[in-house]
């Protein structure tokens, strides 16, 4: 795509019909296609990105990931269509919503009979990997590689399913799944065909356990708390005070490495022990009360979660240099994300799923040599993990098919985005009751935003205007603004239907109570 029309000099004319075969085979020659490198992360929030800012982008920054967004676009409003791993991986997957892929929460099975990204780009020439975390719990399909975490995975020593071989590894998950990938790039890449590979992490999901290296970073230093750490969920509906996923009640003492019953070797558990243990014998011994435990627990969740980052932006680092090392950097299309956002302490809540900012938007970050500007940022456009399958396949110049849901984002990076471009973006988590989060859907303008949590009897509805409440503390459902209220309720009704959601709204809760 970066490259003109091979061109034809005067005295050497085919013709036509040849010419025509010479001009589509030389578009398509492998040279002319770009690589695909998706780098993927778990509950990666854009609080601790940056290149996105915020209060932690100084005192944590994240270099490698800000070389991605310099030279490239980063996204400010990619919204997930389900805030949770298993369901946002089957999105990626398949281009389609939950209700159409079959995957609606966590420990539910991937279909890998149906049709995939990665089986198109297969079908198109494209060699396929993905290494990391899977979490879709069926055996990979449409990869010519695969070794892959079961289940979360572990942050130390960790089995990869390797092509249907169980082979164990010793050493820093995040670290060998970069190693791996370099491997493969290496030893296993066919130069004959442009590859797609995703590299996924586990990191920095829960519970977070740093490498041994990064242990100390951080340990001087008062991480600033959210404003909203102490929220008493008064203003909102009453769903997110029923919430479990609380910085002091459900912070528990895994969570916060009190407790560690890892897989650690002797010789990693040795400097994790002596780093841990003292700091909390210390803690344990103060006697803190439920204020100051909450900012001690914040404290140690936050730095740990950072340190857990750090490694992840390390690994950033390796493949760029990688690829700028090989060459391939100028072919290769790197495109990083996470499966959802996630809460640093925003609304006392760790975790992820509900619709609100922090977890609807994931990070979207995008580098294409030659094409997508350098130092972009897109704050505009609604983007969404629903496109990155057309996307994927539109960078390999596939056919994308009918099915598929969302839009290719090619344009979008070649800033040339389309005028009927999507204006409002439909959510759907499913996973009723997980951490004390009902099932609930909603859409949004960007700016405006409607969450409906069906119930049989009684519905809630919460409606936030994030332009005078960004960090939303007030619902005005029913209260002001009747006009935008009806807007998005038309919306609502409206993608549903686009989407092929069932008509009965009930359906998802009826299907989610009975597991
Ligand atoms: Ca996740």
């Amino acid at each position: 795509m970066q490259n003109p029309l091979p061109r034809i000099s005067p005295p050497f004319r085919l013709p036509i019909g040849l010419a025509l075969a010479f001009f589509a085979s030389s578009l398509f020659a492998k040279e002319e296609r770009p690589n695909i490198l998706f780098i993927f992360t778990d509950d990666h929030a854009t609080q601790a990105i940056s290149a996105y800012g915020g209060m932690l982008a100084e005192i944590a920054p994240t270099p490698h990931l800000d070389r991605l967004a310099a030279e490239g676009i980063l996204f400010r409003k990619c919204y997930v269509t389900n805030s949770i791993c298993g369901p946002a991986r089957a999105v990626i997957q398949t281009g389609k919503y939950s209700h159409l892929n079959g995957f609606r929460q966590n420990g539910d099975r991937f279909d890998g009979s149906q049709s995939t990204a990665p089986k198109y780009l297969q079908k198109a020439g494209y060699q396929t990997a993905v290494i990391g975390k899977w979490h879709l719990a069926s055996t990979p399909t449409g990869y010519d590689h695969f070794e892959v975490l079961r289940g979360q995975g572990a942050y130390y020593n960790p089995m990869l399913i390797t092509n249907g071989e169980n082979v164990d590894h010793v050493g820093y998950t995040t670290d060998l799944i970069t190693e791996q990938s370099l491997d493969w790039l290496e030893d296993e890449r066919d130069p004959d065909k442009p590859f797609f590979l995703m590299v996924q992490q586990k990191a920095p999901h829960g519970r977070w356990e740093p490498a041994i290296r990064h242990l100390e970073l951080f340990d001087d230093i008062e991480i600033p708390e959210p404003p909203t750490l102490f929220d008493d969920y008064s203003g909102r509906a009453r769903p997110i005070s029923q919430n479990r996923a609380r910085m002091l009640e459900e912070m528990n003492d895994f969570r916060l490495m009190i407790k560690y019953s890892s897989k650690h070797t002797p010789e990693q558990l040795k400097p994790f022990d002596a780093y841990f243990r003292p700091r909390n014998e210390a803690m344990l011994a103060d006697n803190l009360n439920d204020f100051e435990r909450k900012k001690w627990n914040y404290q140690r969740y936050i730095k740990n979660y950072l340190r857990c980052v750090k490694a992840v932006d390390e690994s950033i680092g390796e493949l760029l240099e990688y690829l700028d090392e090989t060459g391939l950097a100028d072919n290769t299309i790197v495109i990083y994300s996470s499966d959802q956002g996630f809460y640093l302490g925003e609304h006392g809540l760790f975790d992820k799923r509900w619709m609100y900012e922090e977890s609807l938007r994931t990070p979207l970050l995008v580098r294409w040599p030659g094409v997508a500007k350098a130092g972009t940022v897109n704050d505009s456009d609604i983007v969404s993990n629903l496109d990155y399958a057309q996307t994927f396949l539109d960078l390999a110049g596939a056919d994308i098919p009918d099915d598929m849901q969302g839009r290719s984002l090619v344009p979008v990076f070649k800033n040339e985005t389309p005028k009927d471009w999507r204006k409002y973006h439909y959510y759907h988590y499913y996973e009723h009751g997980g951490h004390g989060v009902p099932l609930h859907f909603g859409v949004t303008d960007g700016r405006f935003k409607l969450i409906r949590y069906p119930d049989k009897e009684n519905d809630t509805w919460e409606l936030f205007d994030l332009e005078s409440d960004p960090m939303e503390m007030k619902n005005i459902y029913g209260q002001t603004n009747p006009e935008i209220q009806k807007t998005l309720e038309t919306q609502l009704k409206r993608l549903r239907a686009a989407y092929d959601l069932p008509e009965d709204e009930l359906e998802g809760l009826k299907a989610s109570s009975q597991r």
